[in-house]
């Protein structure tokens, strides 16, 4: 089964994943799918659960550009630290497509992390880069950027997160997609075999 973005409120995108112990074959493909999928849906950042995976990896290119490889990275287990500044800017997400809003993100931060080869990637980010990173860590927390508007913003977008809500209820009792029992065993199984 090729992987799928999942769309909000998937409970995968509100798992917290646990570290990643084991890179083989099988999880390199993903990541590479990862990549496909998040070029074909014009985004800069895909993490693992937004395609209903339970590991700490997110891709991202700041760029958004296949062609500028030298933006693309794969961050696995990362932490970041050091949080300071903040800085507002508008954010959407794959998972709940079409809606954007303000979110308030440090301006600078440190991330630590490793690559797809075992090779540390560590050093300090800001700009538009270090506003992705937060948001992809967000994800492997089970975090979305939504959770992070004020009162007013949410209210605005309130009636679309209610579309998706019947949108997934709907998928839910035709069968369109897996019961929540069978999406957590699948969680866990995949769980077992790298972390
Ligand atoms: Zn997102």
């Amino acid at each position: 089964m090729p992987l799928q973005i999942i769309h909000y409120p998937h409970p995968t995108l509100r798992y917290c994943s646990k570290p990643l112990r084991r890179v083989d074959a099988e999880l390199r493909s993903y990541v590479a799918e990862m990549l496909d999928l998040m070029y074909e849906h014009e985004g800069v950042g895909l993490a693992a659960n937004q395609v209903d995976l339970p590991y700490r990896l997110f891709v991202a290119n700041p760029e958004g550009d296949p062609a500028i490889k030298d933006a693309e990275a794969v961050f696995i287990n990362p932490v970041i630290s050091k949080g300071r500044g903040l800085e507002e800017d508008e954010e959407g997400c794959l998972s709940i497509p079409g809606i954007r809003a303000p979110v308030t993100r440090n301006a600078t931060i440190n991330i630590q992390g490793y690559d797809l080869n075992g090779n540390e990637i560590t050093g300090e980010v800001n700009g538009f880069l270090a506003r992705v990173i937060q948001h992809e860590t967000d994800h492997l927390d089970g975090k979305l950027f939504i959770d992070r508007l004020g009162p007013a913003q949410a209210a605005e977008i309130r009636a679309e997160l209610e579309e998706f809500e019947l949108a997934f209820q709907s998928k839910l009792e035709t069968g369109e997609l897996p019961n929540l029992e069978m999406m957590a065993d699948r969680r866990q199984r995949l769980e077992q075999l790298r972390t």
